[in-house]
């Protein structure tokens, strides 16, 4: 399991070690196992019992570095066939939407589980994923990467395109990533409780367009449509700036909340696609 809280490595935790070129491995840490890098291999039992943070070696003497990998770096690695998605989108996706312990989260389509992996982290060990998805192969891959990570318990994996609705009723949250979530937001709205929070990512503003109609149609509230850029520095004191190259776009975020139809008819402004300032402050009682 990802989250073990222990300050030495040990037989079953995922470890991560990094090389001077910052060439980065991860693997699951077994008795007598053996992992191949480009600088030679590492024994794990020369690994299991050392405190994270340790200098390793491999057979040819390289120097690498043994860590913990925390969620991000496990999510930029996984095992795709499709396109995934990224921290810096899930970390947004999972506060905005309210994602965390015992919430039952439901997706599609599944894809290679990047994010599938990410809510089932934030649900915990009382809340529960149901991940929808059409092809049987991207499914097993992802069953596969969460499996790797121990969190496969937490997931219910349907093998089912989602143009028939979903067989789950009052969950907490949904996020469609694929391309045509306008079709769905009907099934979306009925697998929904009352508040609860509806979420896509798309890579087009003509497609944002589409979805931003439908869910107007279905009485979908509080909509918000954002991006987040990430820009990295290079960390010398010195010469602090930022790195040459980004990823300047991955998608747009669409969000929106499931209301009770009346009280969208009721008051106009329930419908409002004014994005939130994150600056106003919601003022609090005295
Ligand atoms: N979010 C995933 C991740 O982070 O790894 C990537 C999802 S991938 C971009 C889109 C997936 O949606 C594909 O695996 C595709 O097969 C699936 N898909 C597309 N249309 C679908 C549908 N109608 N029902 C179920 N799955 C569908």
């Amino acid at each position: 399991m990802i989250t073990m809280i222990n300050t030495n490595a040990n037989v079953g935790d995922i470890a991560q070690i990094i090389s001077s070129q910052n060439k980065r491995f991860i693997f699951r840490l077994v008795i007598d196992g053996k992992f191949e890098t480009h600088r030679g291999y590492l024994n794990h039992n020369d690994l299991i019992g050392k405190p994270w943070g340790s200098r390793v070696y491999s057979h040819m003497g390289s120097q690498f570095v043994l860590l913990q990998p925390s969620l991000a770096d496990i999510l930029v690695e996984t095992r795709r066939n499709t396109q995934i998605m990224y921290p810096k989108d899930i970390g947004f996706i999972l506060l905005t939407m309210d994602i965390g312990p015992g919430k039952h989260v439901l997706e599609a389509g599944t894809g290679s589980g990047a994010l599938t992996t990410s809510l089932a982290f934030a649900v915990g060990s009382y809340g529960k994923v149901t991940s929808y998805e059409a092809r049987p192969e991207f499914q097993h891959l992802a069953h596969k990467n969460l499996e790797r990570l121990g969190l496969a318990d937490r997931v219910d994996f349907k093998l089912r395109d989602i143009t028939d609705g979903f067989d789950e009723r009052n969950v907490d949250s949904i996020f469609l990533d694929l391309p045509n979530p306008q079709d769905f937001i009907p099934q979306a709205k009925e697998a929904l409780k009352p508040g609860g929070y509806i979420g896509s990512i798309l890579p087009t503003t003509n497609q944002v367009s589409t979805l931003l109609i439908a869910l107007r149609r279905s009485n979908f509230a509080f909509i918000e449509v954002c991006e987040i850029l990430l820009r990295y520095y290079k960390a010398v004191a010195d010469r602090l700036r930022p790195t040459d190259r980004m990823v300047a776009h991955t998608g747009y975020l669409i969000f929106a909340r499931s209301v009770v139809e009346d009280l969208a008819n009721l008051d106009g402004t329930t419908l409002s696609t004014e994005s939130t300032d994150q600056s106003n402050q919601t003022e609090l009682p005295a």
